[in-house]
């Protein structure tokens, strides 16, 4: 970087692309569909084979494009070293591979995305993985199952879709205690408003699909930590194949530009509706980590900037309530995703938990009757405006 200690919102919009020169003098980012990079020197394309020397050979295990998303994420979750993944869950799931092995011990949390949950419950356990999963806000009990010794530790916070808050510091240091690898989903936080790495996690994962794209036009996922862990993961990706198209990276790089701005942004619309919605007679609970009233409010201020744009909360009444008050919203898709410019909406039971049960669900403490709220980058006054017409 050309100035020291850059604030967030530059390295939002520079790091990565501060050198011009290699792109015949282009200020953007070309998008490089190349699926190889030709060489005449056999000597010097070996060096580069071998890492001797910079350079790509094939778009399956490098690519320019790809190479700018990665440095921005680096700089911006302050690691070592990133590598990418065509999904979230290509980042969780190579990520995991490429640290486990039978006879291992995973301990994690019940409130992990629904896809976690799944790799944790029926694909891990096939490999003589075994996989203890605690409740998410007992972080005693979690301690106590680290104790036991364990290969990972692997935590997620805010969660989808309560918004339960793990303290990451805390639980780090037990997982260190006992050797394990400490991994952190950062999804719903995003680097603006909390970086894992700087609470002593060894490893930062998120679905670059919701709040790093931001536009809800590409997937991608990203893993960020130190570079022994994020090399283990990259040579598990480069033969797994789950390669970031470079398409969708330029789309990653352009939605990061913006990232600080649009964060800032939904944490302040989000805290003025959550506290809109709690107050609403017609809503039975909301849960956002930024309101006093929420059971982890204290680990959140402690570990957040802010408390983002994410939040859940449930109608009085059953699901009919649902389906009467979510077609109504005029300014919010009803979708599955996530962490757009335009505010999305929908029941976890058919977005992130639709692969869980109903009596997974129930045991996860997810009604049937929630809905999960992420909020866009209208102006809060129509959000507001738009969700007080729908609840009458
Ligand atoms: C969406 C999501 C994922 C999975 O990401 P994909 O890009 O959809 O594969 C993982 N973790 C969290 C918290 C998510 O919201």
């Amino acid at each position: 970087m050309a100035k020291e200690n850059p604030k967030i919102g530059t390295l939002s919009v520079w790091a990565g692309e501060e050198k011009k020169d290699g792109w015949q003098r282009a200020t953007q980012v070309p998008v490089v569909h190349s699926v190889s990079y030709g060489y005449d020197d056999m000597d010097y394309w070996y060096d580069v084979a071998l890492g001797k020397e910079t350079g790509h050979i094939y778009s399956r295990n490098t690519n320019p494009t790809v190479d700018v998303f990665e440095e921005k994420m680096r700089q911006l979750e302050g690691a070592e070293a990133a590598t990418s993944f065509s999904t979230g869950m290509a980042a969780i799931s190579n990520t995991l591979y490429s640290l486990l092995q039978p006879g291992d011990r995973v301990v994690s949390i019940k409130d992990t995305y629904g896809g976690t949950n799944e790799i944790f419950t029926r694909f891990l356990p096939r490999l003589n993985i075994d996989v203890q999963l605690c409740p998410t806000t007992d972080h005693e009990l979690i301690e106590a199952e680290v104790a036991k010794g364990c290969t990972v530790l692997y935590l997620e916070t805010p969660t989808n879709p309560t918004l339960k808050v793990v303290d990451i510091a805390r639980l780090t240091k037990a997982g260190h205690a006992v050797g394990a690898t400490v991994i952190v989903d950062n999804t719903f936080s995003t680097p603006i408003n909390t970086n894992p790495l700087a609470l002593g996690a060894d490893l930062v994962i998120h679905s670059a699909t919701k709040y790093l794209g931001g536009h809800a036009d590409a997937l991608g996922g990203v893993l960020c930590g130190a570079k022994k862990l994020v090399n283990g993961a990259f040579a598990y990706r480069e033969i797994n194949g789950a390669t970031l198209h470079p398409m969708a990276a330029y789309l990653m790089i352009r939605g990061l530009k913006t990232l600080a701005l649009r964060i800032e942004r939904q944490n302040v619309s989000a805290m003025k509706i959550a506290q809109f919605l709690k107050g609403h007679p017609k809503v039975e609970d909301v849960f956002y980590p930024g309101l006093e009233t929420h059971e982890n409010h204290e680990i959140a201020k402690k570990q957040m900037r802010d408390f983002g744009g994410m939040m859940s909360f449930f109608l009085k009444g059953d699901f009919d309530a649902v389906r009467a008050f979510l077609p109504r919203l005029r300014y919010a898709h009803i979708a599955a995703n996530l962490g757009p410019v335009e505010t999305v909406a929908g029941p976890p039971r058919t977005t992130s938990h639709v692969e869980v049960s109903p009596e997974q669900r129930a045991a996860m403490g997810i009604p049937e009757s929630l809905i999960r709220y992420s909020v866009g980058i209208e102006d809060v006054e129509d959000l507001i405006a738009d969700l007080e017409q729908a609840l009458q």
